[in-house]
């Protein structure tokens, strides 16, 4: 080899040299490189930013150095595994794992972990990127639904108003009507008669009082700003208190058929939201059947082979074809005063807890049927097991 050729290789080698480090440099995401004793060789300016430690304190040390204390324990076994058995557990794989910042913190980052042989042993080649603003994007749009959803609640309850009034107006009336009473016998004189009339209106005047307390706790209840809490509930007793508190803001009372399954398994759910999307599916049914005198809405149950499901049907009219493309579409109303929210609020709710709600349109004689699909609760129990 004349010497002018080994001078050319070695300017090609510094070139190509200088190209990768640019690139690797130039890359957003933290690239790295250890040798098959976790050692690295090779930290990028993104690792830098990432972690916290620049390349001259990282270079040479182990990659321990970036990862949690319980990962670091771990690596080496992962490592060790490896080169025994090759068993992959993440290369070529890529997954989500938390990674170290030189000030302690730990972050979400997704590893994608490649694996070069060369003369000298293994290398493996580590691609991260830091996953915290994917999450906290995600918690933002969690939020606003939350909030979106909660918004819908106040505004059903704002809807039911004036019929929620009356409601309540009666048993209040009912306690004045009873306390006058009670007065009264008190006014005439007392003997031991009039001790037991006026015991037993005051008994009435309680359970009227406990009536009015119960609508306005059913309320507050719905209206309520919580953080969403799933877990296994009793889908029936969810489902009948939904249908109490619809009833409730009707002014113009629909007959409800109740058709409750009595071996549901618990659903995976938040009680409130379900309640949410069942007093929309019949309040649209009852004004489907407006001036339909043997109109009916029928409330079921059932345990489907996927989870429990309710199931929301009424003999109205059907949903008109021309209004089926956006049903589910927010603002898509035929109502003068709809928003058309409700149904794609519902939905959204109902794909929030890993289910999903679906419409047979009906018409032609056949009434709308809209069925609420949910996640039996044992199947979050082994998910969570899992993790
Ligand atoms: P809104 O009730 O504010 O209109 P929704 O999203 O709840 O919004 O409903 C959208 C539209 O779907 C309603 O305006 C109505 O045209 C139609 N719809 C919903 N449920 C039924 C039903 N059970 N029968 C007939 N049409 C329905």
């Amino acid at each position: 080899m004349s010497l002018q050729t080994d001078v050319s290789r070695a300017t090609a080698e510094s070139e190509s040299e200088a190209r990768l480090i640019s690139f690797l440099d130039t890359a957003v995401d933290g690239i790295l490189v250890i040798d098959e004793e976790a050692r690295i060789l090779v930290y990028n300016i993104a690792c830098e930013r990432l972690f916290g430690w620049t390349a001259e304190e990282a270079i040479g040390r182990n990659v321990k150095l970036i990862m949690p204390m319980a990962y670091g324990r771990a690596h080496d076994s992962y490592v060790s595994n490896y080169m025994d058995t090759g068993e992959r557990k993440i290369i070529g794989i890529g997954r989500e794992v938390h990674a170290r910042h030189k000030d302690g913190t730990e972050f979400p980052v997704e590893l994608s972990v490649g694996e070069a042989r060369i003369p000298q042993g293994r290398q493996f080649i580590g691609i991260i990127r830091d996953l915290r603003p994917r999450k906290e994007a995600e918690q933002r749009v969690r939020e606003l639904q939350a909030d979106l959803v909660h918004i819908a609640r106040v505004s059903a309850i704002d809807e039911m108003g004036a019929a929620l009034a009356h409601e309540l107006n009666q048993p209040l009336t009912a306690i004045m009507l009873y306390l006058q009473a009670g007065t009264r016998t008190i006014r005439k004189g007392r003997d031991a008669r009039t001790d037991d009339a006026l015991i037993s209106v005051m008994e009435k005047a309680v359970h009227e009082a406990d009536r009015a307390g119960a609508i306005i706790s059913r309320m507050r209840q719905f209206v309520e700003k919580r953080e969403p809490n799933r877990r296994g509930v009793d889908l029936n007793a969810v489902i009948d208190e939904a249908v109490e508190l619809t009833l409730l803001g009707m002014r113009d009372k629909v007959r409800v058929v109740r058709i409750y399954s009595r071996d549901l398994p618990p659903a995976f759910a938040e009680p409130v939201q379900i309640q949410q999307v069942v007093v929309n599916l019949l309040r649209n049914a009852a004004e489907a059947l407006r001036g339909r005198p043997d109109g009916e809405v029928r409330i079921e149950t059932t345990a489907l082979d996927d989870g429990p499901a309710v199931i929301v049907s009424d003999n109205g009219p059907g949903i008109p074809p021309e209004a089926l493309p956006d049903l589910f579409k927010a603002f898509a109303t035929s109502k003068k005063t709809g928003m058309g929210l409700g149904l794609s609020i519902s939905r959204t709710i109902a794909q929030s807890h890993g289910g999903d709600l679906v419409v047979d349109p009906g018409g032609n004689g056949r009434g709308a049927r809209f069925t609420l699909k949910l996640q039996p609760a044992e199947t979050d129990e082994a998910r969570t097991g899992e993790d």
